[in-house]
């Protein structure tokens, strides 16, 4: 479709700088692409001068919703307002306090040598990007506690292992606010890839809706066709925008492609109408 609203640059857990990300979407025949960073905007201060499609503002917040960890993507926010820059700087040291935990979990486990030495390893392969367990499990292989990034998930860091610290999280509502208050759309997203019951999902789409938010990602990376439309069915029920998103991170996932995005199904109101 040429429209991706959810990727991530080497400013969080991506491999690809801002500008690499933008000439690949552009390769891609990408028309409109937001670029997603895990809590943080960083990526709008590091642009080409020449960009060459819609690119909207958007950032990826860490939220909590009873005991899951759900992520709400804002979009068409003002990447340059100064109350988003302070959230994503308490953002960043609630990820640094919970790389600590993080780390002495795993030291608990001796899965590493030393919880400083760690936090520094994990500091170095984050270089000055936003911390998050993607670079742990780099960390893990790099000392050899893991064959590679996807068992360190599997085995320690993924929904309900020990390195799945979420308790530093701000509830989803607050999360809405800050969006709505930085000018953009809160959407809720990859809905299919929470671990919780059909009827816990419409509660937490239900509890979204009451907070302010506008959309959910209807498509999100590789997804079935039975989700999309089991989404695009809540979404219109609700009455709901509908986003699409590859959730890029890199290059090694081919089946992730970034700026091409499965189509929202018809009736679906796309999340781009609401600003443009
Ligand atoms: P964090 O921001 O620290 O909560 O880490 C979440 C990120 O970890 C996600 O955005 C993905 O990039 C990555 N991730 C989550 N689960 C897995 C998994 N099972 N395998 C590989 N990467 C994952
Ligand atoms: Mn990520
Ligand atoms: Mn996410
Ligand atoms: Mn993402």
């Amino acid at each position: 479709m040429g429209i991706d609203l959810h990727c991530h640059s080497t400013h969080s857990d991506g491999s690809l700088s801002p500008a690499d990300l933008i000439r690949l979407a552009l390769t891609n025949q990408a028309t409109m692409l937001s670029i997603t960073d895990h809590d943080t905007v960083s990526a709008y201060r590091d642009l080409p001068s020449e960009i060459g499609l819609h690119l909207v503002p958007g950032v990826e917040f860490s939220s909590a919703w009873r005991n899951v960890d759900v992520h709400v993507v804002g979009l068409n926010i003002d990447p340059y307002s100064r109350d988003l820059a302070l959230i994503c700087g308490e953002q960043a040291e609630r990820r640094l306090r919970r790389a600590e935990k993080i780390a002495k979990k795993l030291f608990a486990k001796k899965l590493i040598g030393s919880i400083d030495g760690a936090l520094e390893g994990v500091r170095k392969i984050a270089k000055g990007s936003t911390i998050g367990r993607p670079h742990f499990a780099r960390y893990l292989v790099e000392i050899g506690s893991c064959s590679d990034t996807g068992a360190a998930f599997k085995s320690y860091l993924s929904a309900g292992k020990i390195g799945d610290v979420k308790d530093e999280w701000p509830h989803m509502c607050e999360v809405v606010g800050w969006i709505k208050a930085a000018g953009g759309i809160p959407v809720l997203a990859h809905p299919a890839k929470y671990k919780v019951s059909h009827l816990k999902l419409v509660s937490m789409i239900d509890d979204f809706k009451s907070f302010g938010g506008r959309a959910i990602e209807v498509t999100s990376g590789y997804q079935s066709p039975d989700k999309t439309k089991l989404l695009a069915d809540i979404c219109a029920r609700l009455n709901l925008s509908a986003s699409c998103g590859s959730d890029f991170h890199s290059l090694e996932k081919r089946w992730f492609q970034l700026g091409k995005t499965q189509p929202l199904p018809v009736g679906c109101k796309p999340v781009w109408e609401e600003w443009s």
